[in-house]
């Protein structure tokens, strides 16, 4: 049984999905007009591993993402270089796609962008019309809020408090609330333009979201989630948009919202340019996209995380102990009956994804699992077999981390003079000539290696330079 705090109902609930063991999940994309920062890797990562876990559990997840590929940012962004919009929304959906391919963030089962979906948007601002939720000014098609009454429901804001609403409100005369909306936009001259029933024009940006998933799922589906930023009012439009096109509540059955990455202790975004690019940091850090994920699911996906360097280097430190415990159960020789209570610790660390994928506390139970067996190993009173089941435990749970163990190990290839020094020094030590072994352990040290003696005979790490 999963439980997931449903933003719409601020309480933790069990995930029932309309059919069976089907997942209908959408989760808001990029605006394409500018490079990919930390800020989208963090919500991307935190939803990679939510699906990964839910299809991990049995269920059939469906999961869209929308990539929106015309916006008023976009056409600045083209007037500002002088180049056609299409040529930014290329650009930077390829940047976003590659960035993604890079980070390991696979489970996205389709991606939709808003301009190949023109005619349902279309058919969804003509309903809007028909049905008397959306009013005619001279530069486009509006939604009047005063005709919703649930808007604010999920963001707990009222018509009156969207009257203070500052993130992408459309600004035009005559409108009969201040946070009403614009489905279609008129296309000033140069613009990009769409034929319509009405004038040539572009789609408003909360209106392509609900006519690609209502093009999918219908027009009531399971999983919403975003950026907390989006909760208001971009959330709250489309449940305006949609619940008044079918009359069904709710459109969606739970709303995920992912807390912002900071720096500094302010959102990182695109317009306040204090972003560090996915590409950057994939550059500077030889396993950068190990390191996101570490640092990102060690927080719970609906908290903020605030980005420094000194993260960075503790979450470097805490991959090692991963890949030299990785290292030290495949040592374990040890024939005889175990001690420690795997089934126990499994069910423990499950209960903790189950209670609304709380990470924090499933790594702190990994973290204590792998303080325990390396005593235990110290000791030499791990088995063979308990070692195994740790490492297909981790195999298993890295499905959906992905952190654990590294991937395109280059193997690290130890010099042959290393190696020939390691064995000359085990024979001294076998002799008890400690003498002659630390010599040679010395030896070993200048060629930047260090040679530790554990049960299951002499392991070689590399020194940090
Ligand atoms: P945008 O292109 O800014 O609309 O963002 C695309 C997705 O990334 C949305 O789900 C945003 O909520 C999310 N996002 C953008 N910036 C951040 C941030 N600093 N922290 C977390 N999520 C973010």
């Amino acid at each position: 049984m999963i439980k997931v705090l449903n933003s719409l109902s601020g309480k933790k609930e069990i995930l029932k999905p309309h059919y069976d063991k089907k997942i209908k999940m959408f989760v808001c994309g990029p605006t394409v007009f500018d490079m990919t920062h930390l800020g989208h890797a963090r919500t991307a990562l935190s939803f990679d591993m939510i699906v990964k876990y839910l299809r991990l559990k049995g269920y059939d997840v469906f999961f869209l993402q929308n990539i929106t590929d015309i916006d008023d940012k976009i056409i600045k962004r083209a007037n500002e270089e002088g180049v056609l919009w299409k040529q930014i929304a290329r650009k930077y959906e390829k940047v976003y796609l590659q960035s993604m391919k890079s980070l390991g963030i696979t489970a996205i089962s389709q991606y939709a962008r808003a301009t190949d979906y023109i005619p349902e948007i279309i058919n969804q601002v003509q309903r809007l019309l028909d049905k008397g939720y959306a009013y005619f000014l001279d530069d486009g098609i509006y939604y009047d809020l005063s005709k919703f009454k649930d808007y604010g429901k999920l963001s707990k804001r009222t018509t009156l408090q969207a009257e203070d609403g500052v993130s992408r409100i459309d600004e035009a005369v005559g409108k009969r609330n201040r946070g009403d909306f614009c489905l279609w936009k008129k296309s000033k001259a140069g613009e990009p333009k769409w034929k319509s029933p009405w004038f040539f024009g572009r789609p408003g940006w909360h209106i392509e979201d609900t006519a690609i998933t209502e093009k999918f799922f219908g027009p009531q589906y399971d999983i919403h989630g975003g950026g907390r930023d989006l909760m208001f009012p971009h959330h709250e439009a489309e449940i305006a948009q949609m619940e008044a096109l079918s009359g069904k509540k709710p459109f969606v059955k739970y709303w995920l919202h992912t807390g912002f990455l900071t720096i500094n202790g302010e959102k990182m975004s695109k317009s306040l340019k204090n972003f560090i690019t996915v590409d950057e940091f994939l550059q500077k850090y030889e396993e950068g996209a190990r390191i996101l994920r570490l640092l990102v699911l060690k927080n719970h996906y609906r908290l903020a995380i605030d980005f420094n360097e000194k993260i960075i280097e503790q979450i470097k430190k805490e991959l090692k102990i991963f890949d030299e415990f990785e290292q030290r159960l495949k040592l374990v020789k040890k024939e005889q009956k175990g001690i420690l209570k795997m089934q126990l610790i499994k069910k423990e660390f499950y209960l903790a994804m189950d209670d609304d994928f709380n990470t924090p506390k499933a790594m702190g139970i990994i973290f204590s699992l792998i303080r325990r067996a390396n005593l235990l190993i110290d000791k030499n009173q791990l088995s063979k077999k308990e070692a195994g089941e740790i490492l297909e435990f981790l195999k298993e749970i890295d499905n959906f981390f992905g952190f654990i163990f590294r991937k395109n190990k280059k193997k690290e290839m130890i010099p042959a003079e290393v190696l020939k020094l390691v064995e000359k020094r085990e024979k001294y030590r076998q002799e008890k000539n400690f003498f002659q072994a630390d010599i040679m352990r010395n030896e070993i040290k200048k060629l930047g290696y260090l040679v530790e003696d554990t049960f299951n005979g002499p392991v070689i790490k590399k020194l940090e330079k």
